[in-house]
């Protein structure tokens, strides 16, 4: 079966009992054992969180798949695969919710973390230490659009014994996937491209591995981060559409990046999609298309926040992934958090601008550009 069809269709099967065409909602927290035992508590297993888990799994084209309350619950729990002593490589351009987990969290239980620029592959294996047991991946990253070498990081990872992680919401499931590459691990935020509408959050870690999805469907009902019934069946809503709102998301950022690269109060665009970019020969071997994401960086970052109010269309909003286009302003919105001098040091300068691209008409998108840009 080809994605577009399994976007719709796996997990997704008519009801047995009753031929419902959707999958039903089950909104219970216990279940009668009179005549079964499959299911016995609502935290352990859901009928629809089930045929959630069964639909992601098909999108990686995977064994399983595990559905969370949020893309940090998720990440939360793929953590427990580590113990005390244990160290990880972290990709330096990670999603701040993932920086602050392993500088704040992680390191109060003995756990340490390196951040490297993973697209140096020298650096990146430089990185290991005898006690590495987990690389955690992004690609392309958030803000910066940096492309990595999943295939080649999987290797690396493979030589030192410890898991490799990828965090796969920028591309979503419809433009890239890391198990293939030999990941063995994937993360979601299905609160981005594959809920879809701005709408839900949740989370998900896909995998093929059998020891992988033995520890960590124990981690998912002992911490207990699982997602409303409500918010998987919302989630398999969105995934139907999947396929076909990449394609735009797709169409649109590859001639939103062409304009913005040709504006002049813009200084440089960050997409994999543009031929000279840094990542674009990497993403064309890795991912099928672009994706909906870019960033650029204003020519006078004095104005850009104000700049940016102007819009009437684009709504100037965090997250990412949803029908409609979302832009913010990282030095003072999603990364405010993360020291000035840190930031420059990794190219998020006051001028970045991140753009979630969406499903309006292209046009629009650009006479909203062009006038609040000026
Ligand atoms: C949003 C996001 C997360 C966190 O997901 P939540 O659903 O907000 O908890 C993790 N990684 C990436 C790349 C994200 O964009």
């Amino acid at each position: 079966m080809r994605f577009a069809t399994k976007a719709i269709h796996v997990g997704q099967e008519p009801d047995p009992r009753t031929g419902a065409v959707t999958p039903p909602l089950y909104l219970t927290s216990t279940y009668s054992r009179k005549t079964q035992d499959e299911y016995a508590y609502a935290r352990s297993s859901n009928p629809t969180r089930d045929a959630l888990q069964k639909s992601l799994a098909g999108l990686e084209a995977a064994k399983y798949a595990l559905s969370f309350s949020s893309g940090m619950g998720a990440i939360t729990t793929s953590l427990t695969l580590l113990r005390k002593g244990d160290h990880v490589v972290v990709t330096d351009d990670c999603y701040g919710g993932v920086y602050r987990i392993f500088t704040r969290i992680m390191s109060n239980y003995g756990i340490e973390s390196s951040f490297v620029d993973l697209r140096d592959l020298v650096d990146a294996e430089d990185a290991f230490r005898p006690e590495t047991r987990m690389l955690w991946t992004e690609s392309p990253t958030n803000p910066l659009m940096k492309v990595v070498d999943l295939r080649e990081l999987a290797v690396i990872a493979k030589a030192h014994d410890a898991i490799s992680v990828c965090d796969n919401t920028f591309a979503s499931p419809a433009l890239q996937n890391p198990l293939a590459l030999g990941i063995d691990l994937v993360v979601h935020s299905t609160t981005k491209y594959l809920g879809g509408h701005a709408d839900l959050l949740g989370g998900a870690l896909v995998m093929n591995r059998d020891d992988l999805h033995e520890k960590l469907k124990f981690s998912q009902n002992a911490l207990g981060a699982i997602p409303s019934a409500f918010d998987c069946w919302l989630t398999l809503r969105g995934i139907k559409t999947l396929a076909v709102r990449m394609e735009t998301h797709c169409d649109n950022a590859e001639a939103l990046a062409k304009f913005l690269k040709g504006h002049k109060a813009v200084a440089k665009v960050h997409y994999p999609g543009l031929p000279d970019d840094p990542g674009h020969a990497i993403a064309k071997k890795q991912m099928r298309r672009f994706g909906g994401m870019l960033s650029f960086e204003a020519r006078d970052p004095s104005r850009i926040v104000e700049r940016l109010k102007r819009l009437e269309v684009i709504v100037p909003a965090e997250s990412l992934g949803g029908v409609e286009s979302l832009i913010e302003h990282p030095a003072s919105m999603t990364h405010a958090s993360v020291p000035k001098e840190q930031r420059e040091k990794q190219g998020i300068t006051d001028g970045l601008v991140r753009f979630s691209i969406g499903l309006e008409d292209v046009h629009d998108l650009t006479e909203d550009l062009e006038q609040a840009l000026g």
